[in-house]
């Protein structure tokens, strides 16, 4: 049964698409029940405080401290769920959950370059697509005399 997140996915990688992508979505499949409902409770906390922590809700400290524990919780569930792609260092393919992404580099609309990139393709950005600038040597003027 494919999910409506998983047909969002990725195109595998082509030329010019030097990133190597984790299929979030496959892995997620792939992981036993007891790992998915930790993992997946702690993704709701997440989303509950972050969005409570957005509108101002109260007690304050409580949505704010409930997206931080949860990432916590998360990274720890996920590097002991997925142990070869924690270490490998991967990349998740934010793509597959219908997240605009740069090809290259995986920025996105919220966590842009530092340059400040805009979209130069749906899913490549200024930043990685602007050709490297041509040295310019300057040569001395023939026939200007050296003041
Ligand atoms: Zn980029
Ligand atoms: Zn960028």
């Amino acid at each position: 049964m494919a999910s409506e997140i998983g047909r969002m996915g990725r195109a595998p990688a082509g030329p010019g698409t030097d990133m190597a992508w984790f299929d979030v979505t496959t892995a997620w499949q792939g992981l036993p029940a007891d790992q998915q409902r930790v993992i997946g409770a702690a993704a709701i906390a997440a989303g509950l405080g972050g969005n409570g922590a957005m509108e101002g809700r109260r007690p304050a400290v409580g949505f704010a401290a409930a997206p931080v524990e949860a990432a916590i919780l998360l990274g720890r569930a996920v590097a002991a769920a997925l142990p070869g792609p924690f270490a490998e260092g991967a990349l998740p393919d934010l793509a597959a959950l219908g997240i605009r992404t740069c090809r290259r580099c995986g920025c996105t609309e919220q966590c842009a370059c530092p340059d400040r990139c805009a979209w130069a393709e749906p899913d490549l950005c200024t930043s990685c697509c602007t050709p490297p600038r041509r040295r310019v040597v300057r040569r001395r003027a023939a026939k200007g005399a050296r003041s």
